[in-house]
């Protein structure tokens, strides 16, 4: 048995049956061609809940390497091997003078699974840079690209969270960044910490650094109480409804979404809701930031423990509001 406990950020108790690193596309494809499995792919375990037994073979892609592939004036395009930390990615690049990645600093795991969700954060998402990913089928080891236009990359989603779910293994990701800045100061908070800082003619480094004393002011830190970041979806709701409900909540947070809808603040309605810094069976919301379940016992609690709270703030958040919030991070029962 393999004790996986401490191999996610939330720290669920989780003993697996098999577990396999691979170091290189070739070895991965080697793998998938001569056994047929299941397998579950494991990065960083940032945005995962995996049960108490796992008997699913679980497959670590340790794949690493960043390469430049073309470039010119305008743009480079790097190659980056699935194993790589996207965060030391991000610094890397800005040491490069490659742009593009600066307000998704701080980000836990790992660069395979960035498209997974289409990470996002400050209003950047991957898909603004994603080129192509390079795919190794689970089943049967072919290898293959793809371009990001073929990935269905839309808000905290892609093809690989829905449809073509555990099919792949993404083995490496193309992505054309910016020679020259391109900042995106679009959240209203990064311009006031910029100011804060009294940098008016900000770098795409002073963006990032004022991302990451944003997000380590705000974030619950899981290497000091173990957590999955947001544990819930933004919900979207139609005019009519975001109508009804500021009838009755007149300073509800709500932005305007991509498709014309709105975007309701999940974390917003959990605090409304009294459930900032209550738990149960030590599992709760932090008192940091609502949106954040944390698990007060490591190594302890199990998935039961995490969706049993889950499913509390769910069915408060649906009575008093009449919104359905969806768990953001994978769940593998
Ligand atoms: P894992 O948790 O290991 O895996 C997640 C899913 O992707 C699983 O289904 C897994 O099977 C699949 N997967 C992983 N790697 C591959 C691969 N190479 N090929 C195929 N499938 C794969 N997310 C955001 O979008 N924005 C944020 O700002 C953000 N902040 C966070 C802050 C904190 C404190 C935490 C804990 C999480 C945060 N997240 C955020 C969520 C998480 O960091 C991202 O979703 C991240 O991309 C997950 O990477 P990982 O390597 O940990 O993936
Ligand atoms: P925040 O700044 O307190 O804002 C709360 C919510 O309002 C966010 O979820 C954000 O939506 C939305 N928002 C704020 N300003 C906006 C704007 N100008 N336009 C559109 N939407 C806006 O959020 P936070 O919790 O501290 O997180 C900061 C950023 O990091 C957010 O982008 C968040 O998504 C990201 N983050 C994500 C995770 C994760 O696990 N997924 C964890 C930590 C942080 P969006 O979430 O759509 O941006």
């Amino acid at each position: 048995m393999f004790d996986l406990s401490h191999r996610t950020t939330l720290a669920l108790r989780v003993q697996a049956n098999e577990v396999v690193e691979i170091h290189s596309e070739a070895e991965a494809s080697a793998l998938c061609a001569d056994r047929k499995r299941p397998w579950l792919v494991l990065s960083g375990g940032s945005n995962i809940l995996l049960p108490a037994e796992l008997t699913q073979p679980v497959l670590i892609p340790l794949i690493k390497g960043i390469v430049a592939c073309e470039q010119n004036a305008e743009s480079i395009l790097i190659e980056v091997g699935a194993g790589e930390s996207w965060n030391d990615l991000v610094w890397y690049c800005l040491e490069q003078g490659w742009y593009g990645l600066e307000n998704l600093v701080e980000i836990p795991g790992w660069a395979g699974a960035a498209p997974i969700q289409n990470i996002g954060a400050y209003g950047v998402e991957v898909k603004d840079v994603l080129d192509s990913v390079r795919l190794v089928d689970l089943d049967n080891g072919t290898v293959m690209n793809r371009s990001a236009m073929d990935c269905q990359l839309a808000y905290r989603s892609s093809i690989f969270k829905h449809k073509e779910q555990d099919r792949w293994l993404i083995s490496a990701l193309r992505l054309r960044l910016w020679r020259q800045p391109h900042l995106n100061l679009s959240y209203a908070g990064i311009r006031a910490e910029l100011e804060a800082r009294g940098c008016r003619q900000p770098s795409p480094v002073d963006v990032a650094q004022a991302v990451r004393s944003m997000r380590q002011r705000k974030l619950v830190d899981p290497a000091v109480l173990p957590n999955a970041g947001s544990f819930f979806q933004n919900p979207v709701v139609s005019n009519e409804q975001l109508e009804e409900i500021l009838r009755h909540e007149p300073d509800l947070m709500y932005f305007p979404d991509a498709s014309g809808h709105a975007k309701l603040a999940a974390g917003w309605l959990i605090e409304r809701c009294g459930l900032k810094g209550q738990s149960r069976e030590g599992v709760g919301c932090s008192n940091q930031h609502a949106l954040v379940v944390v698990n007060n016992r490591p190594g302890q609690n199990t998935l039961h423990e995490v969706l049993d709270w889950a499913g509390y703030v769910q069915s408060c958040v649906l009575d008093r509001f009449g919104v359905h919030l969806d768990i953001e991070p994978r769940i593998y029962h």
